[in-house]
This record gives C-alpha cells, structure tokens and sequence, in this order.
C-alpha cells in the first residue's frame, strides 16, 4: 500500500530495496534491473514510487526506454508537474541572480541539479537555447508551460531547441529537427568577463559556446602571461580572454568552422590571435620535439572518457597532452588544464598531472584547483552533476 497520496496517474512503480537505498542516500535515478513491477506505463508519465513494502518513495518521471528508468523530483506527491516545473524554472532563475556577475550568457536551467531531470536551458544574451532530454520533458503540455514560464521570466527575443538525435533515439522519441520554438531570431553577440563573442542559435556544439569555463577564463587570464597556446580551443574562449589579458596568443583547433568563428570573435574584440587548425596530438608532438616554447599553454579537450569503459585510453591521452606541454613550458610558465570527462574524478585528474609533470622532469605547483561555473550547480549527492577539472598550475623548473 502507498501510503500517500498518488499522482494523478495513479500509476505506482515499484522498486528493489537496492533501488530503494539509492533513493534514500540522496540520488535520484533509478535504473531499469532496479524496477520491480512497470509493465504497461505510458512513456513519459509521472508516477509514483514504492519500496517492494509499498512504502512511499516520492514522485518520478519514467522512461520506458532509458537506461535510467526513474528520474525523482519530489519525495512528495506532485500532483500538477507543469505547475511544479514553472516554479521551479523560476527558483533556477532566482537562485543564479546573486552568483552571476559579469554576463549576459549563463545556463538558466541545469537538469537534475535544478531538480528538473531532462532539461537544459541556456541564455545567450536574447536568445534562448535549450535541450529536452527525456520523454517526460517532450511531451506537450510540459513544452508549453517551459516555453510561458521562460517568457514571462526572461523575456527572450526567441527561443530555440537544440536537439541530440542520438538522445531522442535512446528515449524512444519520434525524430525531431532543431530549430526555432518562439520568436525569429537565431543569431545575437553575448558578452562574458568584458569579451564578446558571436552566436548562432543553430551552429556549433552544445547549446552554443561552453558556458561551464566562463569563472575558469576569468581566473586564467590571473596568471597568464607572455606566449600562449589554446589548444582546443573551438570559438577562442580562453585564446580571446589571455589575449585581452595581453598574451601573445596561438590557439589550435581541428575544426575549420569552429576556428572561422573564433577569428571573428577576435575581429569583434579588436584581438589579434593566430589560429591554427591542426591534430592537437601532431601538433603538440611535433612543438615539443623542436623546442617551442611557451609561457602558458590552455589544454581544454574533448571529453576522452564518454563511458567507464574508455576511462584507461582516455588516462593516457590527458596523459600525453599534459606531458609533451609541461616539457614545453618555459620555467614560471602556466599550465591550465581541464577534463569534462565526468567519468574521470578530480583525484584521478590530479594523479595522472602528478605523473606527467614526474615524467615531464617538471615540478608543477597548483595555484587553483577548479570545477565548472556556478551557474551549472554540483548536486553534492548526485556525483554526477560534477564533471568539469579546470587546474592551473605553475612550472617551477
Ligand atoms: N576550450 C574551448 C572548448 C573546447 S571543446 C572553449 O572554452 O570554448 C573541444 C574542442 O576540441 C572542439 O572545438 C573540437 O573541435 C576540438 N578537437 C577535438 N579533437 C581534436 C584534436 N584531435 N585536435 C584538435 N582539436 C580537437
């Protein structure tokens, strides 16, 4: 027997005492070998959640298709979720206002960790970008209260969606284009830490630019100094920030568009920067071995470790980036290094710089050990809401 009441549904999900413990210690997934009994449920419902002693768990939404079959959102009854996700939308947008500073691009809405599972909104100066990520999230009434909350709220000229088709694929949900939702305009400049940068709603990765460094520009551009190296470096997000910082910069990426809009962004900010589009791997190896030589170098890559699985190659190659440019750095150089690989931990990032700057024959001491920015909140008990390892150290030899 529940011993609340239920969501309107009715529909009461039963689950095992290990899926039960998760629960109880603060996480809020429960996955599909943790579901007891859920035949029959309508994809995307909200239900309710029991122990396999009829206890009363709270309410989730469900996935008949993922992995993650039970995402929670209250360890009450909910009865009116569009109702609930409108105030919470509005709890996002309040709880950013006192720590955000210094922009007009920031994630407005970061899925579980602003206890709403499945949704991704981020603010580009008018424009709105977002993702819906689960079946719960897609249906329509849920879209129309997310679209007038966020009106009401934020007043955006337009509102785009950015859809992952692998995501829309692995939720059983029907093929869905990106593209407008409200509003015409899909290109605007946003502005972080004083630098601007261009943004078209329906290009590029993500929602757009990686909102996650922008407090990591910041505290770079402490430090940096003389010749720099971006590697990785996409749209110019720390190449622009050290040069305005007045470095004297280089930034490295493979992708042509992603360097044609970085360019632009230097013209926008008056910044001269060499960009060069390379293998960061070639690049790196081939700089090391002839003796270049830099006074800070970015290491900003892709995420290595999609899956535990890749966790060892991934190791090795943060590992092999780390390693052929601490040897490249100058004595006093800066070494900005990051991973949002989620499945690599910070001690697990700290250990294989450690091991590099050992075989680098390079001491390496750590000025700021940072994550991602506090518009994108950490849920202390949902490990997984931290992904982001941004460490800037010094060579000391
Ligand atoms: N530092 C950037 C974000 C980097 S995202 C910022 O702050 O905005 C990772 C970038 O790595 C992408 O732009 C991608 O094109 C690039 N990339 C992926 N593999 C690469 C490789 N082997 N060599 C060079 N660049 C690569």
């Amino acid at each position: 027997m529940v011993q609340k009441p239920t969501a309107p549904s009715g529909i009461v999900v039963t689950i095992s005492p290990r899926g039960a413990s998760r629960l109880k210690n603060g996480h809020v997934w429960v996955y599909r070998s943790d579901i007891a009994s859920a035949t029959g449920i309508p994809p995307g419902s909200l239900v309710n959640v029991a122990d396999h002693r009829g206890l009363a768990l709270g309410t989730a939404l469900y996935s008949s298709s993922s992995q993650i079959a039970i995402r929670l959102i209250s360890r009450e009854p909910v009865d009116d979720f569009p109702a609930l996700l409108r105030q919470r939308v509005a709890d996002a947008i309040a709880y950013r206002k006192p720590l955000i500073h210094d922009t007009n691009a920031y994630r407005v809405v970061f899925s579980e960790a602003d206890f709403l599972p499945g949704l991704i909104v981020d603010r580009y100066n008018d424009i709105l970008s977002l993702q819906i990520l689960t079946q719960a999230m897609d249906s329509q009434v849920v879209r129309e209260a997310l679209l007038s909350e966020l009106t009401a709220q934020l007043h955006p000229d337009s509102i785009v969606e950015r859809v992952d088709p692998r995501v829309r694929q692995l939720e059983d949900l029907l093929p869905l284009p990106s593209g407008l939702l409200q509003g015409e305009k899909t290109s605007t400049i946003f502005t972080m830490n004083g630098v601007q940068f261009h943004f078209d709603a329906l290009e590029g990765q993500k929602t757009g630019a990686f909102l996650d460094q922008r407090e990591n520009y910041a505290a770079a551009t402490q430090y940096a100094r003389g010749d720099a190296l971006d590697v990785f470096c996409y749209q110019g997000g720390f190449a622009l920030h050290l040069a305005r910082a007045g470095c004297h910069v280089t930034g490295v990426d493979s992708s042509r568009p992603a360097l044609e809009v970085a360019d632009r962004n230097a013209a926008l900010n008056q910044l001269n920067i060499e960009w060069m589009e390379a293998s960061a791997f070639d690049l790196l190896k081939d700089y090391a071995s002839s003796g270049q030589r830099y006074d800070t170098i970015v290491l900003d890559p892709p995420a290595f470790a999609k899956t535990k699985r890749d966790l060892d190659p991934a190791m090795r190659g943060y590992k092999e980036l780390n390693l052929r440019a601490l040897k490249m750095l100058r004595s006093g150089g800066v070494l900005v290094s990051c991973s949002c690989s989620y499945h690599v931990s910070q001690a697990d990032f700290l250990g294989m710089l450690a091991d590099a700057a050992r075989d680098a024959h390079r001491t390496l001491r750590l000025v700021e050990v940072r994550g991602q920015a506090k518009d994108h909140p950490v849920l202390l008990n949902l490990p997984e809401t931290a992904y982001l390892k941004c460490v800037i150290g010094i060579v000391s030899n």
